[in-house]
Protein backbone atom coordinates (compact mmCIF):
# COMPACT_ATOMS: atom_id res chain seq x y z
CA UNK A 1 0.00 0.00 0.00
CA UNK A 2 1.04 3.63 -0.81
CA UNK A 3 1.13 6.37 0.92
CA UNK A 4 1.19 10.28 0.40
CA UNK A 5 3.95 12.21 1.48
CA UNK A 6 2.52 14.36 4.04
CA UNK A 7 1.00 11.23 5.80
CA UNK A 8 4.50 9.76 5.52
CA UNK A 9 5.87 12.84 7.24
CA UNK A 10 3.31 12.36 9.84
CA UNK A 11 4.79 9.08 10.71
CA UNK A 12 8.06 10.06 10.24
CA UNK A 13 7.62 12.80 13.20
CA UNK A 14 6.67 10.03 15.29
CA UNK A 15 9.84 8.33 14.67
CA UNK A 16 11.80 11.35 15.59
CA UNK A 17 12.64 12.04 12.19
CA UNK A 18 12.35 16.06 11.66
CA UNK A 19 10.20 17.03 8.47
CA UNK A 20 9.18 20.89 7.57
CA UNK A 21 5.62 22.29 9.05
CA UNK A 22 3.35 21.98 6.46
CA UNK A 23 0.00 21.67 5.63
CA UNK A 24 -2.64 20.43 2.91
CA UNK A 25 -5.03 21.76 1.35
CA UNK A 26 -7.37 20.62 -1.47
CA UNK A 27 -8.37 24.47 -2.93
CA UNK A 28 -6.16 27.46 -3.73
CA UNK A 29 -7.53 29.55 -1.30
CA UNK A 30 -6.81 26.69 1.53
CA UNK A 31 -3.02 26.62 0.26
CA UNK A 32 -3.18 30.47 0.80
CA UNK A 33 -4.65 30.37 4.42
CA UNK A 34 -1.70 28.23 5.23
CA UNK A 35 0.41 30.46 4.19
CA UNK A 36 -0.45 32.39 7.53
CA UNK A 37 0.16 28.86 10.09
CA UNK A 38 3.28 28.16 8.04
CA UNK A 39 6.28 29.79 8.57
CA UNK A 40 7.77 31.63 4.89
CA UNK A 41 9.08 32.62 3.16
CA UNK A 42 9.77 31.02 0.87
CA UNK A 43 7.16 28.12 1.01
CA UNK A 44 6.98 24.83 -1.29
CA UNK A 45 3.96 23.55 -2.88
CA UNK A 46 3.93 19.97 -3.58
CA UNK A 47 1.13 17.75 -5.24
CA UNK A 48 0.85 14.92 -3.23
CA UNK A 49 -0.22 12.06 -5.97
CA UNK A 50 1.10 8.14 -5.65
CA UNK A 51 3.96 8.90 -8.25
CA UNK A 52 7.57 10.61 -7.75
CA UNK A 53 9.48 12.73 -10.12
CA UNK A 54 7.09 15.44 -9.12
CA UNK A 55 10.01 17.77 -9.36
CA UNK A 56 10.59 17.66 -12.93
CA UNK A 57 6.97 18.08 -13.50
CA UNK A 58 6.04 20.83 -12.26
CA UNK A 59 4.59 19.40 -9.23
CA UNK A 60 6.70 20.96 -6.46
CA UNK A 61 6.71 24.39 -6.83
CA UNK A 62 8.89 26.98 -4.92
CA UNK A 63 6.66 30.77 -4.01
CA UNK A 64 7.57 33.86 -2.40
CA UNK A 65 4.16 35.43 -1.65
CA UNK A 66 1.17 34.23 -0.22
CA UNK A 67 -0.38 34.88 -3.71
CA UNK A 68 2.22 32.98 -5.61
CA UNK A 69 1.39 30.34 -3.31
CA UNK A 70 -2.05 30.38 -4.47
CA UNK A 71 -1.22 30.64 -8.27
CA UNK A 72 1.26 27.73 -7.40
CA UNK A 73 -1.48 25.40 -6.13
CA UNK A 74 -4.03 26.54 -8.44
CA UNK A 75 -1.43 25.49 -11.45
CA UNK A 76 -0.83 21.93 -9.93
CA UNK A 77 -4.30 21.58 -9.16
CA UNK A 78 -6.13 22.28 -11.97
CA UNK A 79 -3.98 19.94 -14.79
CA UNK A 80 -2.91 16.70 -14.30
CA UNK A 81 0.53 15.82 -13.31
CA UNK A 82 2.33 14.43 -15.71
CA UNK A 83 5.65 12.90 -14.46
CA UNK A 84 7.91 10.12 -15.30
CA UNK A 85 6.15 7.43 -13.29
CA UNK A 86 2.68 8.73 -13.76
CA UNK A 87 2.48 7.81 -17.71
CA UNK A 88 1.67 10.51 -20.35
CA UNK A 89 -2.04 11.15 -19.42
CA UNK A 90 -0.58 12.06 -15.80
CA UNK A 91 -2.45 11.81 -12.58
CA UNK A 92 -5.62 14.43 -11.25
CA UNK A 93 -4.21 16.12 -8.39
CA UNK A 94 -6.29 16.61 -5.51
CA UNK A 95 -4.57 18.15 -2.84
CA UNK A 96 -1.34 19.47 -2.45
CA UNK A 97 0.90 19.85 0.76
CA UNK A 98 2.23 23.76 1.57
CA UNK A 99 5.69 23.63 3.69
CA UNK A 100 7.64 26.09 4.76
CA UNK A 101 11.00 26.30 2.77
CA UNK A 102 14.15 25.39 3.11
CA UNK A 103 17.80 26.58 2.74
CA UNK A 104 19.68 23.72 1.08
CA UNK A 105 23.48 22.95 1.81
CA UNK A 106 23.43 19.36 1.09
CA UNK A 107 20.65 16.73 -0.46
CA UNK A 108 21.69 13.03 0.87
CA UNK A 109 19.69 9.79 -0.03
CA UNK A 110 18.36 7.27 2.49
CA UNK A 111 16.21 4.41 2.64
CA UNK A 112 15.60 1.17 4.11
CA UNK A 113 13.81 -1.51 1.49
CA UNK A 114 13.95 -5.25 1.54
CA UNK A 115 16.87 -7.28 -0.02
CA UNK A 116 14.74 -10.04 -1.64
CA UNK A 117 18.09 -12.47 -2.41
CA UNK A 118 19.28 -11.36 1.40
CA UNK A 119 16.69 -11.72 2.76
CA UNK A 120 16.71 -9.05 5.17
CA UNK A 121 16.37 -4.99 5.09
CA UNK A 122 19.00 -3.46 3.77
CA UNK A 123 19.87 0.52 4.17
CA UNK A 124 20.78 2.81 1.59
CA UNK A 125 22.88 6.13 1.80
CA UNK A 126 24.10 8.05 -0.74
CA UNK A 127 25.81 11.64 -0.50
CA UNK A 128 24.41 12.13 -4.02
CA UNK A 129 20.67 12.49 -3.21
CA UNK A 130 17.91 14.68 -5.13
CA UNK A 131 16.37 14.10 -8.09
CA UNK A 132 19.25 12.71 -10.18
CA UNK A 133 19.30 9.34 -7.69
CA UNK A 134 18.10 7.05 -10.53
CA UNK A 135 21.09 8.55 -13.08
CA UNK A 136 23.64 8.48 -10.00
CA UNK A 137 22.86 4.61 -9.23
CA UNK A 138 23.47 3.60 -12.33
CA UNK A 139 26.25 6.18 -13.58
CA UNK A 140 28.14 5.95 -10.07
CA UNK A 141 26.76 3.28 -8.50
CA UNK A 142 30.00 3.39 -6.07
CA UNK A 143 28.36 6.83 -5.09
CA UNK A 144 25.49 4.15 -3.36
CA UNK A 145 26.00 2.67 -0.11
CA UNK A 146 24.06 -0.76 1.35
CA UNK A 147 23.97 -2.09 4.69
CA UNK A 148 22.33 -5.06 5.25
CA UNK A 149 20.89 -5.11 8.67
CA UNK A 150 20.21 -8.65 10.41
CA UNK A 151 16.61 -8.74 11.36
CA UNK A 152 17.75 -11.26 14.13
CA UNK A 153 20.43 -9.26 15.94
CA UNK A 154 18.78 -6.37 14.77
CA UNK A 155 20.04 -2.48 14.72
CA UNK A 156 23.51 -2.21 15.55
CA UNK A 157 25.59 1.44 15.81
CA UNK A 158 27.75 0.63 12.55
CA UNK A 159 25.15 0.04 10.25
CA UNK A 160 24.82 3.80 10.62
CA UNK A 161 28.44 4.31 11.46
CA UNK A 162 29.60 2.55 8.13
CA UNK A 163 27.41 5.43 5.70
CA UNK A 164 27.83 8.29 7.70
CA UNK A 165 31.10 8.48 7.90
CA UNK A 166 31.44 7.80 4.16
CA UNK A 167 30.65 11.74 3.69
CA UNK A 168 33.30 13.71 2.09
CA UNK A 169 33.47 16.08 3.44
CA UNK A 170 32.27 15.22 6.37
CA UNK A 171 29.71 17.30 8.34
CA UNK A 172 30.24 18.83 12.27
CA UNK A 173 30.19 16.23 14.26
CA UNK A 174 26.52 17.49 15.80
CA UNK A 175 25.02 16.90 12.46
CA UNK A 176 26.93 13.73 12.15
CA UNK A 177 25.58 12.53 15.26
CA UNK A 178 21.93 13.41 14.07
CA UNK A 179 22.43 11.97 10.88
CA UNK A 180 23.31 8.45 13.10
CA UNK A 181 20.33 8.58 15.36
CA UNK A 182 18.02 9.11 12.39
CA UNK A 183 19.34 6.19 10.13
CA UNK A 184 18.63 4.48 13.18
CA UNK A 185 14.99 6.01 13.66
CA UNK A 186 14.62 4.83 10.12
CA UNK A 187 14.85 1.35 10.63
CA UNK A 188 12.87 1.35 13.56
CA UNK A 189 9.58 2.88 11.64
CA UNK A 190 10.85 0.48 8.56
CA UNK A 191 9.97 -2.83 10.88
CA UNK A 192 7.34 -1.23 13.15
CA UNK A 193 5.11 0.05 10.53
CA UNK A 194 6.08 -3.31 8.48
CA UNK A 195 7.14 -1.36 5.48
CA UNK A 196 8.40 -2.25 2.10
CA UNK A 197 9.88 1.12 1.34
CA UNK A 198 11.04 3.84 3.57
CA UNK A 199 12.87 6.71 2.04
CA UNK A 200 13.65 10.07 2.42
CA UNK A 201 15.01 11.39 -1.42
CA UNK A 202 15.95 14.33 -0.47
CA UNK A 203 17.37 14.32 3.22
CA UNK A 204 18.63 17.47 3.30
CA UNK A 205 21.37 19.50 5.00
CA UNK A 206 20.36 22.98 5.91
CA UNK A 207 22.72 26.04 5.73
CA UNK A 208 22.79 26.03 9.54
CA UNK A 209 23.47 22.09 9.92
CA UNK A 210 20.00 20.89 10.41
CA UNK A 211 18.75 17.55 8.98
CA UNK A 212 15.67 17.48 7.49
CA UNK A 213 13.26 15.24 5.80
CA UNK A 214 12.51 17.13 2.91
CA UNK A 215 10.88 13.97 0.79
CA UNK A 216 8.69 11.19 2.36
CA UNK A 217 7.99 7.81 0.94
CA UNK A 218 6.46 5.00 2.48
CA UNK A 219 5.40 1.95 1.15
CA UNK A 220 3.56 -0.81 3.21
CA UNK A 221 3.58 -4.13 3.21
CA UNK A 222 0.10 -5.44 2.13
CA UNK A 223 0.47 -8.77 4.11
CA UNK A 224 0.61 -6.86 6.95
CA UNK A 225 -2.32 -4.61 6.85
CA UNK A 226 -4.24 -6.69 9.07
CA UNK A 227 -1.86 -5.49 11.72
CA UNK A 228 -1.59 -2.16 10.65
CA UNK A 229 -5.20 -1.39 11.12
CA UNK A 230 -4.61 2.71 11.68
CA UNK A 231 -2.25 2.68 8.19
CA UNK A 232 -4.74 0.92 6.33
CA UNK A 233 -7.23 3.40 7.05
CA UNK A 234 -5.09 6.19 5.29
CA UNK A 235 -5.10 4.66 2.62
CA UNK A 236 -6.67 6.92 -0.78
CA UNK A 237 -8.92 4.43 -2.71
CA UNK A 238 -8.38 7.94 -5.31
CA UNK A 239 -5.23 6.94 -6.75
CA UNK A 240 -5.51 3.63 -7.15
CA UNK A 241 -6.89 1.69 -10.46
CA UNK A 242 -11.05 1.52 -9.74
CA UNK A 243 -10.74 -2.14 -10.70
CA UNK A 244 -8.12 -3.22 -8.62
CA UNK A 245 -10.23 -1.47 -5.92
CA UNK A 246 -13.79 -3.51 -6.59
CA UNK A 247 -11.43 -6.63 -6.55
CA UNK A 248 -10.39 -5.82 -3.11
CA UNK A 249 -13.23 -5.02 -1.70
CA UNK A 250 -14.94 -8.20 -2.77
CA UNK A 251 -11.63 -10.27 -2.13
CA UNK A 252 -10.89 -11.17 -5.72
CA UNK A 253 -7.41 -11.89 -6.91
CA UNK A 254 -7.15 -9.64 -9.60
CA UNK A 255 -4.49 -8.57 -11.68
CA UNK A 256 -4.64 -6.28 -14.27
CA UNK A 257 -2.79 -7.48 -17.78
CA UNK A 258 -2.11 -5.85 -21.18
CA UNK A 259 -4.17 -8.18 -23.73
CA UNK A 260 -7.68 -8.27 -24.47
CA UNK A 261 -9.30 -11.36 -22.98
CA UNK A 262 -10.61 -11.12 -20.12
CA UNK A 263 -10.77 -14.76 -17.53
CA UNK A 264 -12.69 -15.73 -15.08
CA UNK A 265 -11.50 -18.84 -13.52
CA UNK A 266 -11.78 -20.34 -10.09
CA UNK A 267 -8.62 -21.07 -8.31
CA UNK A 268 -4.93 -19.53 -8.80
CA UNK A 269 -3.38 -22.80 -10.22
CA UNK A 270 -6.03 -22.83 -12.54
CA UNK A 271 -6.18 -19.41 -13.55
CA UNK A 272 -2.29 -19.49 -14.32
CA UNK A 273 -2.77 -22.29 -16.44
CA UNK A 274 -5.63 -20.67 -18.39
CA UNK A 275 -3.54 -17.87 -19.01
CA UNK A 276 -1.16 -20.09 -20.70
CA UNK A 277 -3.16 -21.83 -23.02
CA UNK A 278 -4.79 -18.74 -23.70
CA UNK A 279 -1.18 -17.57 -24.43
CA UNK A 280 -0.65 -20.99 -26.57
CA UNK A 281 -3.25 -20.30 -28.44
CA UNK A 282 -1.92 -17.20 -29.63
CA UNK A 283 -3.61 -14.07 -27.17
CA UNK A 284 -3.22 -12.59 -24.30
CA UNK A 285 -5.17 -12.31 -21.17
CA UNK A 286 -6.19 -8.93 -20.30
CA UNK A 287 -6.24 -9.79 -16.44
CA UNK A 288 -5.74 -12.61 -14.00
CA UNK A 289 -8.84 -13.47 -12.05
CA UNK A 290 -9.30 -15.73 -9.60
CA UNK A 291 -13.12 -15.90 -8.00
CA UNK A 292 -11.57 -18.14 -5.23
CA UNK A 293 -12.29 -21.75 -5.04
CA UNK A 294 -14.92 -21.15 -2.77
CA UNK A 295 -16.44 -18.55 -4.43
CA UNK A 296 -19.80 -16.71 -3.38
CA UNK A 297 -22.39 -16.11 -6.23
CA UNK A 298 -21.68 -12.67 -5.44
CA UNK A 299 -18.33 -12.69 -6.00
CA UNK A 300 -18.76 -14.22 -9.18
CA UNK A 301 -21.35 -11.36 -10.15
CA UNK A 302 -18.19 -8.76 -9.70
CA UNK A 303 -15.78 -10.51 -11.02
CA UNK A 304 -17.62 -10.32 -14.20
CA UNK A 305 -18.41 -6.94 -13.74
CA UNK A 306 -14.95 -6.35 -13.32
CA UNK A 307 -14.11 -7.55 -16.39
CA UNK A 308 -16.88 -6.14 -18.57
CA UNK A 309 -15.84 -2.82 -17.12
CA UNK A 310 -12.11 -3.38 -18.69
CA UNK A 311 -12.19 -1.75 -22.07
CA UNK A 312 -9.84 -3.70 -23.49
CA UNK A 313 -11.58 -6.87 -23.22
CA UNK A 314 -12.43 -8.11 -26.61
CA UNK A 315 -13.58 -11.78 -25.62
CA UNK A 316 -14.22 -13.62 -22.10
CA UNK A 317 -13.28 -16.99 -21.20
CA UNK A 318 -14.90 -18.30 -17.96
CA UNK A 319 -13.19 -21.71 -16.93
CA UNK A 320 -14.04 -23.32 -13.68
CA UNK A 321 -13.98 -26.44 -12.20
CA UNK A 322 -16.38 -26.74 -9.77
CA UNK A 323 -15.19 -28.05 -6.99
CA UNK A 324 -16.34 -25.86 -3.45
CA UNK A 325 -17.55 -23.42 -6.04
CA UNK A 326 -20.61 -25.82 -7.56
CA UNK A 327 -21.37 -24.98 -11.22
CA UNK A 328 -25.03 -23.82 -10.68
CA UNK A 329 -24.05 -21.37 -8.01
CA UNK A 330 -21.64 -20.08 -10.67
CA UNK A 331 -23.92 -20.00 -13.23
CA UNK A 332 -26.24 -17.79 -11.85
CA UNK A 333 -23.48 -15.58 -10.77
CA UNK A 334 -22.75 -15.04 -13.86
CA UNK A 335 -26.37 -14.16 -14.92
CA UNK A 336 -26.72 -11.46 -12.55
CA UNK A 337 -23.42 -9.73 -13.39
CA UNK A 338 -24.72 -10.15 -17.14
CA UNK A 339 -28.26 -8.48 -15.62
CA UNK A 340 -26.69 -5.74 -14.98
CA UNK A 341 -23.82 -4.82 -17.87
CA UNK A 342 -24.64 -6.67 -21.07
CA UNK A 343 -22.11 -8.35 -22.68
CA UNK A 344 -21.69 -6.93 -25.81
CA UNK A 345 -18.30 -9.33 -26.82
CA UNK A 346 -18.04 -12.87 -27.19
CA UNK A 347 -18.45 -15.11 -23.93
CA UNK A 348 -16.89 -18.47 -24.09
CA UNK A 349 -17.90 -21.36 -21.16
CA UNK A 350 -16.09 -24.15 -19.92
CA UNK A 351 -17.51 -25.84 -16.77
CA UNK A 352 -16.40 -28.63 -14.95
CA UNK A 353 -17.57 -30.92 -11.60
CA UNK A 354 -19.79 -30.32 -9.29
CA UNK A 355 -23.38 -29.83 -10.00
CA UNK A 356 -22.17 -29.21 -13.76
CA UNK A 357 -25.41 -30.42 -15.42
CA UNK A 358 -27.90 -27.95 -13.58
CA UNK A 359 -25.29 -25.03 -14.09
CA UNK A 360 -25.28 -25.29 -17.98
CA UNK A 361 -28.88 -26.21 -17.84
CA UNK A 362 -29.29 -22.66 -15.45
CA UNK A 363 -26.93 -20.62 -18.39
CA UNK A 364 -29.03 -22.45 -21.59
CA UNK A 365 -32.59 -21.54 -19.88
CA UNK A 366 -31.37 -17.93 -19.86
CA UNK A 367 -31.25 -15.12 -22.57
CA UNK A 368 -27.13 -15.19 -22.22
CA UNK A 369 -25.45 -15.90 -25.95
CA UNK A 370 -22.76 -17.54 -24.99
CA UNK A 371 -20.47 -20.76 -27.04
CA UNK A 372 -19.52 -23.73 -24.55
CA UNK A 373 -16.30 -25.61 -24.69
CA UNK A 374 -15.46 -29.05 -24.12
CA UNK A 375 -11.98 -28.55 -22.68
CA UNK A 376 -9.55 -25.61 -21.65
CA UNK A 377 -7.44 -25.68 -25.11
CA UNK A 378 -10.86 -26.23 -26.74
CA UNK A 379 -12.06 -23.31 -24.43
CA UNK A 380 -8.74 -21.12 -25.46
CA UNK A 381 -8.64 -21.63 -29.01
CA UNK A 382 -12.45 -20.42 -29.47
CA UNK A 383 -11.22 -17.52 -27.44
CA UNK A 384 -8.93 -16.54 -29.38
CA UNK A 385 -10.46 -17.38 -32.95
CA UNK A 386 -13.30 -14.57 -31.47
CA UNK A 387 -10.42 -12.13 -30.95
CA UNK A 388 -8.52 -12.82 -33.94
CA UNK A 389 -12.03 -11.94 -36.26
CA UNK A 390 -12.67 -8.91 -34.45
CA UNK A 391 -9.16 -7.65 -34.68
P1 LIG B 1 9.95 14.43 -6.13
O1 LIG B 1 10.55 15.10 -7.33
O2 LIG B 1 8.58 13.88 -6.42
O3 LIG B 1 10.84 13.40 -5.54
O4 LIG B 1 9.71 15.60 -5.04
P2 LIG B 1 10.68 16.14 -3.88
O5 LIG B 1 9.88 16.31 -2.66
O6 LIG B 1 11.89 15.30 -3.73
O7 LIG B 1 11.08 17.58 -4.42
C1 LIG B 1 11.86 17.74 -5.58
C2 LIG B 1 12.98 18.74 -5.36
O8 LIG B 1 12.46 20.00 -4.99
C3 LIG B 1 13.93 18.37 -4.23
O9 LIG B 1 14.93 17.47 -4.65
C4 LIG B 1 14.49 19.72 -3.85
O10 LIG B 1 15.63 20.01 -4.62
C5 LIG B 1 13.39 20.70 -4.19
N1 LIG B 1 12.74 21.16 -2.96
C6 LIG B 1 11.73 20.60 -2.27
N2 LIG B 1 11.45 21.30 -1.15
C7 LIG B 1 12.33 22.33 -1.12
C8 LIG B 1 12.58 23.41 -0.20
O11 LIG B 1 11.97 23.56 0.84
N3 LIG B 1 13.58 24.27 -0.54
C9 LIG B 1 14.33 24.16 -1.69
N4 LIG B 1 15.27 25.02 -1.94
N5 LIG B 1 14.10 23.14 -2.55
C10 LIG B 1 13.14 22.25 -2.29
MN1 LIG C 1 11.96 13.17 -3.86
Amino acid sequence: MKMHEYQAKELFRKFGIPVPQGLVARTAEEAFGATKEIMGPPWVVKAQIHAGGRGKGGGVRIAQTPEDVKKAAKAILETPLVTKQTGPEGRKVNQVLVEQGVEIDRELYLAVVIDRAKAMPVLIFSSAGGMEIEEVAEKTPELVLKQLIDPGTGWMPYHARTPAYSLDPLPDPDTLKDLMSLMANLYRAFIALDCSLAEINPLVVTKDGKLIALDAKINIDDNALVRQKDLKALEDPTEKDPLDYKAEKYNLNYIRLSGNIGAMVNGAGLAMATMDVIKLAGAEPANFLDVGGGASEEMVTRGLEIILEDENVKAILINIFGGILRCDVLARGVLAGAEKTAIKVPLIVRLEGTNVEEGRKILQESNLKFMVARDMVEAAEMVTAQVKKTA
